[in-house]
């Protein structure tokens, strides 16, 4: 006698990783109008909406200062130059975060120093970071991975108590507090990006830095127009960093649906730790008691899976229509880039643990819950 048949089979609704165009179908007729103004104006680079828009998003994260420019990479890099970060000087950020966070670091001649993460938050482990710390050492960038923020009264201390600075990568952030306050509003500078597939995306690329302090924002402007005040007079050496005007109108008219497009992550992620609680074998990412994330990505855990394993699941649940992703797949230490700093491997056991076991499910704030059912019967399916 035949057991366990499987169901018949029924058409595959594809369910994709985001869905950009189902976002731009509620504010077409906003963000199109928006859009034609500045493409009739003939008005293309700066102008009041850029200003307009750096007030707004320095509103939203609560610092006086908000400097626009053209990546969540650039802003990275303006900050590090702004703070006169540069040759003989280590900066300590994760191993477990986009190439960019280290990138920048290596770009302005300091060097990266790895510290490792906790595998619960994928976020940097505090005490990794303070036993990295030397003499040498300028500033933390610290990442809020996938949009839930680290502890920031308790990293601000730490920089504090050993007088370096932070950054505060926030590309997968925008929006998410610690307490009461955004992230983006703890560090020195706040590292934003706007590539399309972030919470507040533009349809383009785009980034920003929120700072409090007004020298600080006076240098990152001068930095992002090629060294000058005044115009062409060239103090230092700077670069072409702007936020283009369409950008900066399509943005304003996103930056009023942040919240709520957030809470709609937030619904979404509570949807699927109900549904996937009872499967074993996962771990699902937690939400922070003393803050808020905003599910830049719903990131789980396949506990003590090989990436093979990884990889197969991921292809099974590929075949069930459901999209999945690997953020990401090696740590940077291990990267080829980064081969002549000479960590091994097994020297960061949490990030290259997290990178064999993630994956990275369907999270968008359209996500409807017959398309998370539908991701968690496939997962039950296929575990
Ligand atoms: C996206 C991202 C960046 C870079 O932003 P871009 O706008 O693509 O240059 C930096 N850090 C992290 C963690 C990111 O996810």
């Amino acid at each position: 006698m035949r057991k366990n048949l499987p169901p018949p089979p029924e058409p595959v609704n594809r369910i994709p990783p985001l869905d950009l165009a189902r976002q731009y179908r509620q504010i077409d007729a906003e963000a199109s109008a928006a859009a034609l103004e500045v493409l009739r104006s003939g008005r293309y680079i700066g102008g009041a909406a850029v200003s307009d828009f750096e007030q707004a998003f320095a509103r939203h994260v609560g610092t006086a200062h908000c400097v626009a420019c053209n990546s969540g990479t650039d802003a990275l890099y303006l900050a590090l130059r702004a703070l006169d970060i540069g040759p003989g000087d280590e900066v300590i950020v994760p191993p477990f975060t986009f190439i960019a966070t280290a990138e920048v670091v290596s770009e302005v001649g300091a060097k990266p120093v790895f510290a490792d993460i906790e595998l619960a938050t994928f976020n940097l482990d505090l005490a990794q970071v303070e036993r990295a710390i030397t003499p040498r050492t300028k500033a933390i960038i610290p990442v809020h991975l996938f949009g839930r923020p680290l502890d920031m009264a308790a990293l601000q201390e730490l920089a504090a108590a050993h007088n370096v600075a932070m950054i505060e990568d926030c590309a997968q952030a925008t929006g998410a507090k610690w307490g009461d306050r955004r992230v983006g509003s703890f560090g020195q500078v706040g590292c934003f990006s706007f590539f399309p597939t972030k919470n507040l995306g533009a349809c383009g690329d785009g980034g920003a830095m929120t700072t409090d302090d007004a020298e600080l924002a006076a240098k990152l402007r001068m930095l992002r127009e090629h060294g000058q005040k005044e115009r062409y007079r060239h103090d230092v050496v700077g670069v072409n960093s702007r936020l283009d005007t369409l950008q900066a109108v399509l943005l304003s008219v996103k930056l009023r649906y942040l919240d709520p497009w957030n809470e709609q992550r937030d619904r979404a992620a509570q949807r699927y730790r109900e549904l996937l609680a009872p499967l074993p074998k996962i771990a699902l990412p937690t939400s922070p008691a003393g803050g808020q994330a905003v599910w830049n990505q719903y990131t789980i855990r396949l506990v003590e899976a090989t990436s093979e394993q990884r990889d197969r699941l991921r292809a099974d649940l590929q075949a069930q229509g459901v999209s999945s992703a690997v953020y990401y797949p090696l740590p940077l230490h291990l990267q080829p880039v980064y081969q002549n700093l000479n960590y091994p491997a097994g020297s960061l056991p949490a990030a290259e643990r997290a990178c064999q076991e993630v994956l990275s499910l369907p999270m968008f704030p359209e996500l409807q819950p017959e398309e998370q059912e539908q991701v968690a019967y496939a997962l039950k399916d296929c575990l």
